[in-house]
């Protein structure tokens, strides 16, 4: 153990997963047809408490296809967090439409929803929600910005399966939701991702979209340009065994966490991971933690620290304004987002798979406050 390296994910594929796996090679269902799909679909749709699911090969695609099905057009503007993943923005950009972006709050690092209603303009249509790492966006005061000025909500809960609002499952607020199971989310398929809402006639779009746009009356006679987004039946069987467990898991994301909080809470000159707030508790996606200014390095100079000590860890992302791709395309001249540019240079998560034992997370937990033992 006391040399072992601790990655930063490992997946835990120990429940259903072969046997349902093998049904699939057994019965010759390996494409998107087969049984394990609207199981999954089905399935994931409750436990969100989304009347529709519909399982598409990644997150991204999730965003892309929701993205089409809401019929944003050339022009039309979204709010969005500055402090996301790049599939966020590329989404609103590919319909044509323009994302207008949003700073972070500096305590749990989601979108600062009292930025919102100042971006709002005639052309505004659409806010995306994303939840970022542990604790949800505050939704009361998004919904009654989108209801105020007629807005369609676009949540992105690819970071929180399994995660409340208050009472109410995180992912069931969007007039279109979407999903990720990558290998680091709180459920996997290894790629995949689900769109889910409430509105049969969105669903129905998105059914059409994510498979090339058939038709059923005349199957090679199309209507319009679809995509080929579709899971297969041997990632969904994979899906549904994880999902049997997904109580589970969020329990054991909740226990890593509490780990890290109570060996860490101590460490001087760093901000964790908030563990809860008056709407809800952190899900721990990964655990984050924001280097103060009083360290004098940064966090890629941490990560490499923790690499040479036997600990993987990750960068938070990179704002979208300050995105050389973004940056080519004239979009974001001049902006800033202080908050959100310090958590992108400060932020870094460490071991938080399901798969780590509660003894790695504390070696990690004991490499980690050795970084900031006095050496600065
Ligand atoms: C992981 C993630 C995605 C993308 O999902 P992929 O399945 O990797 O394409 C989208 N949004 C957020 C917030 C994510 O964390």
């Amino acid at each position: 153990m006391n040399n072992e390296f601790i990655p930063v994910n490992i997946p835990l594929l120990d429940g259903n997963e072969k046997k349902y796996l093998n049904e699939c090679i057994d019965t010759g269902w390996i494409s998107s047809e087969g049984p394990f799909i609207k199981r999954f679909e089905d399935g994931f749709a409750a436990k969100m408490g989304r009347k529709h699911g519909i399982a598409v090969s990644n997150g991204s695609v999730a965003l892309d296809t929701a993205l089409i099905a809401l019929g944003l057009q050339e022009g039309d503007e979204v709010i969005m967090p500055t402090f996301t993943i790049i599939c966020c923005a590329s989404a609103i950009i590919r319909v044509g439409a323009i994302p207008v972006l949003v700073d972070s709050d500096a305590i749990h690092w989601n979108m600062d929803v009292d930025l919102i209603e100042s971006k709002i303009t005639p052309k505004t249509k659409a806010i995306m929600v994303v939840h970022i790492y542990g604790i949800p966006v505050d939704m009361d005061k998004v919904l009654q910005i989108a209801q105020k000025y007629n807005l369609k909500i676009i949540e992105d809960a690819a970071e929180q399966h399994g995660q409340y609002y208050k009472e109410r499952p995180v992912g069931s607020f969007g007039d279109i939701s979407c999903f990720s199971f990558y290998p680091n989310k709180h459920i996997t398929t290894g790629e995949g991702g689900m769109i889910a809402t409430d509105n049969l006639e969105l669903a129905e779009r998105c059914r059409s979209l994510r498979n090339l746009s058939f038709q059923s009356e005349r199957r090679f006679v199309h209507y319009e340009l679809g995509y080929n987004y579709r899971l297969t039946n041997m990632q969904a069987a994979i899906g549904l065994a994880q999902l049997e467990r997904m109580d589970e898991f969020v329990q054991k994301k909740r226990r890593i966490g509490e780990i890290y909080n109570d060996l860490l809470y101590n460490v001087k000159g760093i901000q964790l991971n908030l563990n809860e707030t008056d709407y809800a508790n952190s899900i721990y996606w990964v655990y984050g933690i924001v280097l103060k200014d009083e360290i004098p390095f940064d966090a890629s100079e941490a990560i490499k620290k923790l690499e040479k000590i036997g600990v993987g860890a990750r960068p938070f992302f990179w704002c979208m304004h300050e995105q050389p791709v973004f940056q080519k395309m004239n979009l974001f001249n001049d902006e800033s987002h202080p908050v959100s540019e310090n958590l992108a240079r400060r932020g870094l998560y460490i071991p938080s798979g399901l798969g780590l034992t509660d003894e790695q997370v504390i070696v990690a937990a004991n490499r980690f406050k050795s970084i900031f033992n006095g050496s600065f």
